[in-house]
């Protein structure tokens, strides 16, 4: 299963936390901002087999939810699949 993953830049409050558990997916701005390195926090490309434990294991102990995952490119936006939802 495809694993993708977006930071959402608007609600993300710089606490450390996803690049401390997915130090090879998640970096920060020099506002201390977390963003995915791998597309430049556009979420259209696929986490490595050997980060998704990292990717979930972040996704899961960001305290302010905006970490997104899903199985589908959120091609840029973060609230792409929520939108859809709700
Ligand atoms: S864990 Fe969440 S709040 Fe903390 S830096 Fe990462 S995205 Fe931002």
């Amino acid at each position: 299963m495809p694993l993708f993953t977006i930071v959402n830049r608007e609600t993300c409050i710089s606490c450390g936390s996803c690049g401390d558990l997915a130090p090879d997916v998640y970096d920060y701005d020099e506002e201390g901002l977390a963003f995915v390195m791998a597309d430049d926090n556009r979420g259209c490309v696929k986490v490595e087999e050997d980060f998704i434990e990292d990717v979930q294991d972040a996704f899961e102990e960001c305290p302010s939810g905006s970490i997104r995952i899903a199985e589908e490119s959120f091609e840029g936006d973060p609230d792409k699949f929520e939108k859809v939802t709700s």
